[in-house]
This record gives C-alpha cells, sequence and structure tokens, in this order.
C-alpha cells in the first residue's frame, strides 16, 4: 500500500471530508510574441477579451448562490472593466505588443501596484491574476481556467482560489478546500466559511500530491493526509456525517451538558449576513465588523450613512444581542480615507483605537450614529474597540461611549499587554472580546498572513490558552463576561476549552455555530476545566490537542 504523506497548513473553516484530489486547470501558456500588424485590430481583441471576461464574471455572479460570493464577483468584473486597465493595454500595444501580451503586461503593471501596498491589497493579487488568465484565454480561444466539472466529488486544491473559482463550486460536488498560498483572511478562507467547506490554506505540498490521489482534509486542525486508502475515506465520511447529524440535533442556545449557559453568536460585516446568522439560531452577533462597509472608501462616511448601515444591523437582530466594534483600520484592513500609508510596521502602527489618538472626530461620528441608530431601533447594543493596549485607553474609551449615550461598553483584547490586564480592564469596561487572530498575531511575533508561520498562530498554542485564561479569570472574578470573536471560537475542539477557561461566549461565523454547538453540549462545565488546564499545561499545541483527544 502506499505510504500516506501528511502535510499542514492553517485549517481556515472546521469539518472532515475525504475523496480524491483534483486541481484547478493549469493557467494559459503564453505563445511567444507575435508583431502587431494592425494595432487598432489588437486593441479590438483585448476590449473584446475583457469585455466578456466581464460578462462571464457577471453572469456567474447571478447565478452564484450566496451574497458573499456574488458581491466578490462584481467587484471581479468591476476591476476587468476597469478604463485604467484598458489605456494600458492601449499603450502596450502602441508600443508593438500584440493583444495577449498587451493585457498580460497590463495586469503586471497592476500586480506590481498591489504588491507594494502590502496587506488587503496584496491578498487581492490572485484575483488580478485570475482575470488576467481568463482573459488570456479567451484571446487563445482556450477555455478559461477553472474549478473542474468531474461529475463525482472531490476535495479541490489550488494555489490559491479566486473568487470566479469559488462561484462555481458546486458544495455538493466539492469536498474541501487545500491551496497552497493564501491566509487566514484570503478569499479561500472567507468563502469557504460562507460556503460551510471543510479548509486548510497555507499547506505546502498540496500542489505536488498526484491527481486522483485520496486525502483527508482536517479543516479544523489544518491537517491534509494524501495517500489514505478506501476504508479510511470512508471512515473518515461516516464520522464527519456523524457529526454534521448529532450537530444538527442542537439547537437551542449554547450550553453545556449540565446546563452551563456559553451564548453563541455570529460575527458579521453587513446586514447580508444576518439571515446565514437566523439560520443557525444564532444568539445574536458578537463581532459586526464595521470597517468591512467602507474598506473601499476615499471619504470618510457620514453620520446618516453610518446610521443607516447599522440601523440595518440592528433592527434585523431585534432584541437580541448586538456587540459593534468600533472602526479597525490599519495593518490588514486599510481604510483609504484614513491615509494611513507610509508606516514602517502597520501591524505595530496606528491602527483600530490607536486612529483615535490623531483623528478623535472619526470615532466621535461613530459612536454617535451607532448611538442614534440604536435610539431608532432599540436593539442591546454593545460597543467595544479593537487595538487596546492599556487601562488608559479603555478608561478613555469607556467613556466615550457612555458619552454617547450607550449602556455597554466593552474593549477587545487583541495586544498581550492587555490580556495581561484584564481584571485591571474589567473594573471600567462592561466586558472583553478576545481576538485570538491578532492575539496570536502580537503573543507569537508571526504577522497572521504569514501562511509559513501557521504552527505559531495555531490556536491550540498553550501560551495564547494561557493569555485566554488570564482574561476568563478576570471575568469571573468580576462576573463581567468574557468572550472570543476570533477564529479560535470556531474550533468545536477548542470551545470546550475557552468555556473552560472562563470564556462566556463565541462568536464566530454562522456556518461554524451548529458544531459548536454540539461540542459543547458533549461536556459538563468541569469536564471543560479539566480540558482546559490539560492544554494550557501540553508543551506544545500538538501535544494540547493530543492531550484533549
Ligand atoms: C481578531 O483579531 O481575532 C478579530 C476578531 O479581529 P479581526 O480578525 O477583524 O482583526
Ligand atoms: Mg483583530
Amino acid at each position: 500500500m502506499a505510504e500516506v504523506v501528511s502535510l499542514s497548513g492553517i485549517g481556515v473553516c472546521a469539518g472532515i471530508a475525504a475523496g480524491p484530489l483534483l486541481r484547478i486547470a493549469d493557467v494559459p501558456a503564453l505563445p511567444p510574441p507575435a508583431a502587431a500588424a494592425d494595432p487598432e485590430a489588437e486593441v479590438a481583441r483585448a476590449t473584446a477579451a475583457l469585455a466578456e471576461v466581464v460578462a462571464d464574471l457577471e453572469r456567474r455572479a447571478g447565478r452564484a448562490g450566496d451574497e458573499t460570493v456574488a458581491e466578490v464577483l462584481r467587484a471581479e468584473a468591476l476591476m476587468a472593466g476597469d478604463e485604467a486597465l484598458l489605456d494600458g493595454v492601449r499603450e502596450h500595444v502602441e508600443d508593438g505588443a500584440d493583444a495577449v501580451h498587451a493585457v498580460d503586461r497590463a495586469f503586471g503593471a497592476y500586480r506590481e501596484v498591489f504588491e507594494a501596498a502590502g496587506g488587503y491589497l496584496a491578498e487581492r493579487v490572485a484575483d488580478l491574476d485570475d482575470l488576467r488568465n481568463r482573459a488570456v484565454a479567451v484571446l487563445l480561444g482556450l477555455p478559461m481556467p477553472g474549478v473542474p466539472q468531474p461529475g463525482h466529488p472531490y476535495v479541490l486544491a489550488a494555489k490559491d482560489l479566486a473568487p470566479a473559482d469559488t462561484a462555481d463550486l458546486d458544495p455538493a460536488l466539492v469536498l474541501a478546500l487545500v491551496t497552497e498560498a493564501g491566509g487566514p483572511t484570503s478569499h479561500t478562507a472567507i468563502l469557504a466559511r460562507a460556503l460551510g467547506l471543510p479548509a486548510v490554506v497555507a499547506c505546502p505540498g498540496v500542489l505536488d500530491v498526484a491527481e486522483g490521489t485520496l486525502v483527508l482534509v482536517d479543516g479544523a486542525s489544518g491537517r491534509v493526509d494524501a495517500g489514505i486508502d478506501e476504508a479510511a475515506a470512508e471512515a473518515a465520511r461516516q464520522g464527519a456525517s456523524e457529526v454534521v447529524a448529532a450537530a444538527a440535533a442542537f439547537t437551542g442556545p449554547g450550553r453545556t451538558s449540565d446546563g452551563y449557559e456559553v451564548k453563541l453568536l455570529a460575527n458579521v460585516g453587513s446586514v447580508k449576513n444576518v439571515p446565514a446568522a437566523d439560520e443557525v439560531n444564532a444568539e445574536g452577533i458578537g463581532l459586526f465588523r464595521t470597517e468591512l462597509l467602507f474598506l473601499d472608501r476615499g471619504q470618510e462616511p457620514g453620520h446618516d450613512e453610518q446610521v443607516a448601515a447599522y440601523r440595518d444591523v440592528f433592527a434585523a437582530m431585534a432584541g437580541r444581542r448586538v456587540v459593534i466594534r468600533t472602526l479597525d483600520a490599519g495593518a490588514d484592513k486599510p481604510l483609504p480615507f484614513l491615509n494611513q500609508e507610509g508606516e514602517p510596521n502597520p501591524a505595530l502602527g496606528i491602527r483600530g483605537l490607536r486612529i483615535a489618538r490623531q483623528r478623535p472626530q472619526v470615532l466621535a461620528t461613530q459612536l454617535a450614529a451607532i448611538a442614534e441608530a440604536r435610539s431608532q431601533t432599540g436593539a442591546d447594543v454593545w460597543v467595544m474597540a479593537p487595538m487596546v493596549s492599556t487601562l488608559a485607553e479603555a478608561t478613555t474609551f469607556a467613556a466615550a461611549v457612555r458619552d454617547a449615550g450607550l449602556p455597554k461598553a466593552g474593549v477587545m483584547i487583541e495586544v498581550p499587554a492587555a490580556a495581561l490586564r484584564a481584571a485591571d480592564l474589567l473594573q471600567v469596561v462592561d466586558f472583553l472580546s478576545i481576538g485570538t487572530n491578532d492575539l496570536s498575531q502580537y503573543a507569537f511575533a508571526a504577522d497572521r498572513m504569514c501562511g509559513a508561520l501557521a504552527d505559531l498562530l495555531d490556536p491550540w498554542q498553550p501560551a495564547l490558552l494561557q493569555l485566554i485564561g488570564i482574561c476568563g479569570a478576570a471575568g469571573r472574578a468580576t462576573g463581567k463576561p468574557v468572550g472570543v470573536c476570533g477564529e479560535a471560537a470556531s474550533d468545536p475542539g477548542l470551545a470546550p476549552i475557552l468555556v473552560g477557561l472562563g470564556v462566556t461566549s463565541l462568536s464566530m461565523s454562522p456556518r461554524a455555530i451548529p458544531p459548536v454547538r454540539a461540542a459543547l453540549a458533549g461536556r459538563t462545565a468541569d469536564d471543560c476545566r479539566r480540558l482546559a488546564e490539560l492544554a494550557v499545561a501540553a508543551p506544545d499545541a500538538t501535544e494540547a490537542r493530543k492531550l484533549v483527544a
């Protein structure tokens, strides 16, 4: 029997799947340059090819069952139809390039700009490459590269998925996603969560696995076993379907088997995500990422526009808790209107609440808009700030929230200094919410976008759990809520441990809620505490998982 090869990456959507691995079709190779005899004709060919790519993306957006997917596709169509891109193509044709090479070079120039910008824009490079490949394929008369359609279930492997690929994914056929590149915020991660597909990103070696090899994907641990036999695949499928069936059997509020309540909340970016939260009976929203509404803005959004956006979410969640986070701009989420360019190290720079040091009016405007939206809807609104490091920051923020007439002020715990001082912070705020994505990044000095450091960003790292435990203990001592709203909350294996550490709510992408609800229902509160002790005492993340299993 062939040997099983274990690969590992970052698990970004929990769940187990097994099936044959297939790759995205190869990108078209460029032919040697041809002399462009008729520049006008070359420009016309390129224009028609880009128009066809735009039309194709719009068709896919129309077909996409998921609004997040459709929106991403429309954004790609806008990029492909950009006038400046066409101007670039024209210039390259004037310099003597044929249509194919002019398109290739025009996209190449954009690519360089995006890469140099870093952060969010650098992650959009995969979108540009996808558009370029599609336009080149049209010009060469080849089928557009994309997702295989073998007519049977399979695990899809790719370097990094582009939005256009994901729109073609039929969740009934695609069992799981594995990409060699990408990070926790890549499109693959975002869309896998929207579709509820087990997914592993930043998994080196996956593209070397031969087509058709049976693989097992664990979207929680990030493990991919290649070369398993049919019996092992069948056992994994059986186990996975039992887990899904068991999860579906639990529908009520989150609680342990002995009735200890743990609120299960949804992470949203806008009102569009609310139906998904309702589908899984989320008890409220634990993280409303307001910056996602304004990522493309050259101008600061005004009071009325903000009121409308917040009111939509508050009204849709009528009667339930909505934890809204003030703008978390900077680093991986730059907001153009804040002009934050030029920082040597943006993740350690003026981001999150720190922006209020320089632009206090931005925070004041947002708090006033939140207060107005709340008064129009009567929602149970809690407000929190991202990237808080000190008691002084928490004190100032809580005062600003109360001055705006808002009743509940909290802070996110994303910086180790804040975790260490959780008890002090709880003297001045009403709740804490632990952002494990950033807390990992800062505790381990490991860029959260860096796939090569996946092991350091593993939420099972005992040092991370220890920091969470400090916050949980402070919450227990003061009787105030301490939630987790980073990706760690969506790992069903980790959920009981977080609860054992004193966490009182877990907030995650909606599709992750049923397995987490089931995982909690299978443990007593005492079990959770015992497992938490084991995990924190473990020497490393791998050992922590083993001990708990
Ligand atoms: C986090 O850092 O864990 C978090 C929830 O915030 P974001 O991922 O939006 O930075
Ligand atoms: Mg964060």
